[in-house]
């Protein structure tokens, strides 16, 4: 059971192995349908409910497999994507990877940063200076744009450290909440690139059979990240408040009015409402149905939807 042995039919997909964005592909993936089989190594895992393999590897090798024809689609950061795609231009320039979608989640900013008792004013003040980073090809590729000569020191961790080590001037690297920055003592000046965890496929369309099962893979993650948002909401409202809190609802699906059945038989002076809506719903919102006169406001997560 080593990818190698796979016959070709069967499609493969490239996830981190460990690290941040590790559990979310396979949440992704498992919320598609997939289930599958471990190798001991557990490097591969075999898809049982559909011809889909799984390769678990370090991020920054993903774009490469899947440049090289060995995996189909992949789960990475949009910083590797393009500091790949870019360090390969020179020699193939028509072979940038297709992100195919963004997941919304792994949101980093690739951020320039200085000593937080240094003013910063343009990008022209890091001539001659050097700059720390992982992102080599990113970097060089917005000094050009921004006609700065600075050295580039590239390094593979620990870049926000070089600084105090006296290793570079300032440094590029990705921030999300910039904690890691401060207790460094340096502060974000400029960015590079915004990203967040995407599907990457090669350049060029995938050949039959994988393609189908690339396309139902992908609109099974369509439905999957819908899916994630929807919330249920369901109240009770006298009638005669119905306009009012029909008006306090958030953003969603056209709402279903229902009356209600009192034990007896005959029909109360209540309704129930229910409805779709799109992302989390605020306790204030809850609080402004309230008391508009709805009662057992309820929000529950939907676990499956065929509209
Ligand atoms: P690997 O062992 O697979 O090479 P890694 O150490 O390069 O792992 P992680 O730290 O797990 O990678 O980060 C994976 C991705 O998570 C990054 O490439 C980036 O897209 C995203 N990310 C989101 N927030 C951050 C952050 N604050 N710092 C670093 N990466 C982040
Ligand atoms: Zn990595």
């Amino acid at each position: 059971m080593t990818p190698a042995a796979a016959p070709r039919e069967r499609l493969r997909v490239a996830i981190q192995r460990s690290g941040r964005l590790a559990a979310p592909s396979r949440d992704l993936l498992a919320s598609c349908g997939l289930t599958w089989r471990e190798s001991r190594d557990k490097l591969f895992c075999y898809g049982e409910s559909l011809a889909v393999d799984l390769l678990l590897v370090r991020d920054d090798d993903i774009p490469g497999l899947i440049a090289d024809g060995v995996c189909d689609l992949g789960i990475v950061g949009r910083n590797v994507v393009v500091e790949h795609d870019l360090a390969r231009a020179a020699a193939h320039p028509d072979e940038s990877l297709t992100e195919l979608r963004e997941l919304g989640w792994g949101r980093c900013r690739l951020d320039i940063a200085i000593d937080a008792g240094e003013r910063w004013q343009s990008p022209a003040q890091l001539a001659g200076q050097r700059i720390a980073t992982s992102y080599p090809c990113i970097v060089g590729a917005w000094l050009a744009e921004h006609e700065v000569e600075a050295d580039v020191v590239t390094l593979s961790g620990s870049v926000e450290i070089a600084p105090r080590l006296g290793q570079a001037d300032v440094v590029c690297d990705l921030v999300s909440s910039g904690a890691t920055l401060a207790a460094n003592n340096l502060t974000p000046v400029a960015t590079l690139l915004h990203s967040e965890a995407v599907v990457v496929g090669p350049s060029h369309a995938l050949e039959e059979s994988r393609g189908d099962l690339a396309d139902l893979l992908l609109r099974r993650m369509d439905g999957a990240l819908r899916l994630k948002e929807t919330r249920l909401l369901m109240l009770r409202s006298p009638r005669a408040d119905l306009s009012v809190v029909l008006n306090h609802l958030p953003e969603g699906h056209e709402p279903t009015v229902t009356a209600v059945d009192s034990a007896a038989g005959g029909v109360q002076d209540e309704v129930s409402v229910q409805m779709l809506c799109h992302g989390a719903v605020s306790w204030q919102r809850l609080e402004e149905l309230k008391r508009a006169g709805a009662r057992q406001v309820m929000v529950l997560p939907v676990e499956g939807m065929l509209a």
